[in-house]
């Protein structure tokens, strides 16, 4: 969406990319972000970013702005915008609960929030990071009672290094693809620390597309996702996403992403003014 020519997670001249996944990446002649935010992204592109750290005032075109952790991975931000007539939140990919490899969410009051809404659906109720933790490590033991070798199978950018986060805490060795690697160093430039990662890791964890081709290796796999057999997600789950706004009290809502226009109509229910963006992107309403 652009706002006063102001991009948010989309390309206009001066533009905000909340965090280093692709389908958020942005052009523009300034690119806003996080410090993490940048330093992941070129792993994969250019771009000039200016960076501010959370919660420092700065100016983002004509108007005063911070930005918050989302909670979603290392360095995701949300955007507080201070426009003439309302103050705008803008959450990017968001998570209430606290990751082990992600800044911990703080959500503000505005009178508008621009909210994701991946899962913005009641029936999607996830456990909790540490309840997922232990299935995990449950997982992990079986496995290997078992014989078989631990494959865990996740977005290879944030969820790959939490999981790999957790196994360290608990002891084990991981062997991971070279994109997890490297988006691992950067991690690790920004205070993280994995010192399990092994070429003859005992688990191993994948990419769902770049698999690791394991000769011989008996494994047995387990998809980490929202969607997935593992519901470790870095997404606000439904009522995750309610807590938010509960939280930040907004006059006004509008959904992004995923189940857009069904989180808006059961927000309704719920006596919120709630809209999918994409109905008022065209309209002049938020513009
Ligand atoms: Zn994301």
């Amino acid at each position: 969406m652009i706002i006063r020519g102001i991009g948010l997670d989309s390309s206009a001249e001066i533009a905000f990319q909340s965090h280093a996944h692709t389908d958020h990446f942005v052009s523009g002649k300034v690119i806003v972000s996080t410090k993490a935010t940048k330093f992941l992204s070129h792993l994969k592109k250019g771009g000039f970013y200016k960076t501010y750290d959370f919660g420092k005032a700065f100016y983002i075109g004509d108007y005063k702005a911070k930005l918050y952790p989302a909670g979603h991975m290392l360095g995701s931000a949300q955007i507080y915008i201070k426009l003439d007539e309302f103050s705008l939140l803008y959450t990017g990919d968001v998570k209430w609960f606290k990751l082990r490899t992600a800044e911990k969410a703080k959500f503000r009051r505005a009178d508008v929030l621009v909210i994701e809404s991946t899962y913005g659906l009641p029936m999607y109720n996830f456990p909790t990071p540490r309840e997922a933790e232990k299935k995990l490590i449950a997982f992990v033991e079986q496995s290997l009672d078992k014989g078989k070798t631990p494959m865990l199978y996740a977005n290879q950018m944030g969820k790959a290094q939490e999981l790999l986060k957790i196994l360290d805490l608990h002891g084990y060795s991981v062997r991971v693809s070279r994109e997890i690697l490297k988006v691992a160093k950067v991690y690790e430039k920004f205070g993280i620390k994995f010192r399990n990662i092994s070429k003859e890791g005992e688990v191993l964890i994948s990419g769902f597309k770049n698999q690791i081709s394991f000769n011989g290796v008996h494994s047995s796999g387990l998809f980490v996702s929202g969607f997935g057999d593992l519901k470790l997600s870095n997404h606000a789950d439904f009522w995750e996403l309610i807590r938010i706004i509960e939280t930040v009290k907004p006059e006004k809502i509008y959904t992004r992403y995923g189940y857009a226009r069904e989180f808006a109509r059961i927000l309704r229910g719920l006596e919120y003014d709630a809209k999918p963006l994409e109905d008022v992107l065209f309209s002049g309403e938020l513009i």
